[in-house]
């Protein structure tokens, strides 16, 4: 066995500074212990998200200042759409600022009060787009998808019985159309498999129900179809995305994940009549069709880093730093999310903290943990996330699961970096048993994390 190293050397740098703890106590209160409060600068390792947090290879700041900043059918924008047709395939390309944009566009023209989407599990910002509209959003994962400690090689993958139940059950004309969410990221970062992906898409097309994939992490998705699915080891990333797409009748993709870029996203379909509506929406509050939200040097960088991310050296690397971390958890006996994922490990925060209750908020309270202990920041996916207040009565319901994902943001950190979040992590391990929980201080009505004020319980 040889050691799977970086396939990059570093020719720029920034540094990184360790706080006091006492420093940390102070932040954490000033940002009401809510780590989406705090100031960068007093981050040491910031695993919040690998959305816009990727470090761009030499070849995209090239793109950068080869960007075309016409206002209309600029080079970059036909870089940019001759790269996205080359590996998604689909013929109308509208580039957005990011993927909630996109997202909000299709299902504007998509979405009634009284509809339903399906997905294998929703995005905390495609759930909120859908119920703003009045629609409701519906998780299909298959049942081991919902156990944090069941291994299964496509863990990610949409349950297409309960699909053809649901479709039965509230009929097909309810249905605009079924998402599926490549990896499953809120799902535990878990791929979806190619004959999954083929068997959700018959059974839409028998009912006539478009068929949209959220194509953040396409590039790790298609490298899981390599490593795990049967007959599919010797084929490109770029030959199993391009089938994995031809199954779809259109996708949301944000560019801030396996585009490689700080910024950006687009929306594609094959249908011309929607195309059109959804380009009058574009124009209203993202920009003209050849730039959408986005600078002629972005639409370059992701033009560059969608070809990047499907460069295997890359995504071995990639999937292999990944797993070292989740390997070196679990080994230790930390609870996550088995198998690890692509872009980040997910720990069972109620697991972690069996003696805090759903409503006292395990997660966050690892979430405080973490960065108290090392100055690691990392994200609740559980009860601040995804649990229900009810408006009226101020009742509050558990999410399903209460998780913490560390997300590994794309080329930005090295080995020894991974290995001090393990040190961190396991001595909050040793520790867990005299940790208590949180509770809410603030709230707002919509997506309450980002600006959530919590107080120790
Ligand atoms: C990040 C993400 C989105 C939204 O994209 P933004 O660029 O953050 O607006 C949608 N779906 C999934 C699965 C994501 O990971």
């Amino acid at each position: 066995m040889r050691t799977i190293i970086e396939p990059f050397k570093i020719k720029s740098v920034e540094p990184i500074r360790l706080t006091t703890r006492e420093q940390r106590e102070e932040y954490l209160r000033e940002a009401a212990y809510n780590v989406f409060l705090l100031r960068a600068e007093d981050v040491l390792i910031d695993l919040l998200t690998d959305s816009g947090t990727a470090a761009m290879s030499a070849e995209q700041w090239a793109s950068m200042m080869r960007g075309d900043e016409a206002y209309a059918g600029s080079r970059s924008w036909f870089r940019f759409r001759d790269a996205v047709r080359e590996i998604f395939g689909f013929t109308h390309i509208l580039p957005t600022h990011q993927g909630r944009a996109a997202e909000r566009i299709l299902f504007s023209v998509l979405c009634r009060p009284g509809h339903v989407v399906p997905n294998n599990t929703h995005f905390d910002t495609t759930r909120a787009n859908i119920e703003y509209l009045g629609a409701e959003a519906v998780d299909l994962p298959i049942a081991e998808g919902r156990i944090p400690a069941a291994r299964h090689p496509f863990k990610g993958n949409l349950d297409v019985e309960r699909l053809r139940e649901l479709i039965a059950r509230v009929g097909r004309e309810r249905i605009p159309l079924c998402m599926i969410t490549i990896t499953n990221n809120s799902g535990g970062g878990q791929p979806v498999s190619l004959e999954n992906v083929r068997a959700v898409s018959e059974l839409c097309r028998s009912h006539g129900i478009p068929l949209y994939i959220d194509a953040c992490r396409f590039a790790e998705n298609a490298y899981f179809i390599k490593l795990r699915e049967p007959g599919q080891s010797d084929r490109s990333p770029l030959a199993i995305a391009q089938e994995l797409f031809s199954y779809a009748d259109g996708c949301t993709m944000s560019a801030k994940k396996d585009g490689m870029a700080n910024i950006g996203g687009f929306l594609a379909t094959n249908d011309a009549r929607l195309a059109q509506q959804e380009q009058n929406l574009l124009i209203l509050t993202e920009g003209f069709p050849t730039y959408g939200g986005l600078a002629g040097r972005d639409l370059d960088a992701i033009a560059t880093g969608l070809h990047e991310a499907l460069d295997e050296d890359y995504l071995l690397y990639r999937i292999t730093s990944t797993t070292y971390l989740g390997d070196h958890l679990s080994r230790a006996g930390v609870p996550i999310i088995e198998p690890p994922g692509g872009h980040a490990i997910y720990i069972d925060a109620a697991a972690f903290f069996p003696q805090i209750p759903p409503l006292e908020l395990p997660g966050e309270a690892l979430v405080v943990e973490l960065y108290r202990e090392a100055g690691i920041r990392a994200v609740e996916i559980g009860t601040v996330m995804f649990g229900r207040r009810d408006a009226t009565t101020g009742v509050e319901t558990p999410a399903a699961m209460e998780l913490v994902r560390l997300a590994i943001p794309r080329r930005v950190y090295t080995q020894s970096h991974i290995d001090y979040v393990v040190e961190a992590t396991l001595n909050v391990w040793e520790r867990r048993a005299a940790v208590t929980g949180f509770r809410f201080d603030e709230q707002a009505p919509v997506l309450r994390h980002f600006t959530a004020k919590f107080q120790p319980v």
